[in-house]
């Protein structure tokens, strides 16, 4: 016979952990499954946002952090930029909550009836009334994507990068049309992680953002003695995703909910949407993102011109706000100011629906 729970987790990434830690009291009686395919909950991951105030716990808080966009431009005070604390989560969520944890074990698929939803995976079939499900989506066509590769490197003396580089525009030799930029994170004063990050039509070239950061260090860090240590990597379809048909006591969260800003990736930051927006500006920035990721998409060339204006031009802090969970009616509408409209009329006609959005079946 099957066990039955009150609530089943799919996945235990990003958005499960958010979702229960922000969940402890309301949860607090349930009994609860996880089941995750992999060996282990990823605490390590660099996972970072702009935050005004948030009650998740955080390993690093910066109050500055630069946008090297054209020259050096600081943004500074109304939003932070932290680092989650998956570690502390996890201890929390283990601590306050009854449940039970399950790794190596890769969820196939669910039904469901009156009764709740019976979950099958590669091994067992378990019950449940809830469920919270966070699993990837397919890969669609043509996506455009966020792909990245970042080193950490570990000083023998501190390396002075005192503040986060969100965007660093420098140069990248490489022939091709893809919005490219880097990313430095300074995790302490010896340890740094470097990322190259490309919005491409492409699937991830580790090879060729590998000789990307090869280049920065070299040019940036050569005269210091460092070691790699760790590297992270990854490749996000930037999608409005769609969930047509509601069931009862089915949530889908994190990248599966739609949580994914077009044209950021950052959606870990992007778990209260739901609750941060009302209807008005949710719809506006629903609209803003189609139509920056639509011209993403369509126009590779334009893409480039459109973010460099956009992000230039709005100035940082009203970017650290446009980026946050809770951006500032002032950001929204210097955003929509601030968009090259020209670029946006040449491309409103254009179809590519398929491209820029994901229907969850
Ligand atoms: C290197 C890297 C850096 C990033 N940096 C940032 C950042 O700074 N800020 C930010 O906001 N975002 C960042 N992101 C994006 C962020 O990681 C994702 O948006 C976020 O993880 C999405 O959360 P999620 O819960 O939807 O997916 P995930 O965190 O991927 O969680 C899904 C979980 O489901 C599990 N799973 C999958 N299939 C099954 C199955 N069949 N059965 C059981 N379990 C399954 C997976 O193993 C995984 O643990 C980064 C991503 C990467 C790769």
């Amino acid at each position: 016979m099957s066990i039955r729970y009150d609530i089943v987790f799919l996945g235990y990434g990003v958005s499960s952990l958010i979702t229960l830690y922000k969940n402890i009291s309301k949860f607090k009686d349930k009994k609860i499954l996880v089941l995750e395919k992999g060996p282990e909950v990823d605490i390590g991951k660099n996972i970072c946002g702009f935050w005004q105030e948030s009650d998740l716990p955080m390993t690093h808080k910066w109050e500055r952090y630069f946008f090297k966009l054209d020259g050096d431009e600081q943004a500074p005070y109304s939003h932070y930029y932290g680092k989650l604390d998956f570690e502390k989560m996890d201890h929390l969520i283990k601590e306050n909550l009854q449940i039970d944890l399950r790794f190596n074990s890769q969820y196939v698929e669910f039904t469901n009836d009156a009764n709740g939803f019976c979950i099958k995976t590669v091994e067992d079939i378990f019950q449940g009334t809830e469920l919270y499900d966070s699993t990837p989506l397919q890969r669609v066509a043509d996506s455009l994507k966020q792909n990245f590769l970042g080193h950490e490197l570990e000083f023998e003396v501190p390396h002075e990068v005192k503040f986060p580089v969100i965007m660093d525009l420098e140069r990248f030799d490489e022939a091709s049309n893809d919005l490219f930029f880097y990313y430095l994170l300074p995790l302490s004063s010896t340890r740094l992680l470097i990322e190259a990050t490309t919005y491409s039509l492409n699937n991830l070239d580790e090879e060729c953002l590998a000789r990307a950061i090869n280049k920065y260090v070299e040019c940036h860090f050569s005269k210091k003695n460092f070691s790699f240590t760790k590297s992270e990597r990854g490749s996000l379809q930037l999608l409005k995703v769609y969930n047509r048909n509601q069931i009862d006591g089915y949530y889908p969260i994190g990248v599966r909910a739609g949580m994914m800003r077009a044209a950021t990736g950052y959606s870990a930051a992007m778990v209260d949407l739901n609750q941060n927006y009302g209807k008005l500006w949710g719809g506006v920035l629903w609209i803003l993102d189609r139509l920056l990721l639509k011209v993403m998409i369509v126009d590779p060339i334009d893409k480039n011109i459109l973010f460099k204006k956009f992000t230039s031009r709005m100035g940082p802090r009203e970017f650290a706000s446009f980026m946050s969970p809770s951006p500032s009616l002032s950001s929204l509408l210097c955003a929509i100011k601030t968009m090259p409209k020209m670029v946006f009329v040449k491309n409103l006609f254009t179809n590519c629906k398929s491209r820029i959005t994901y229907e969850v079946p």
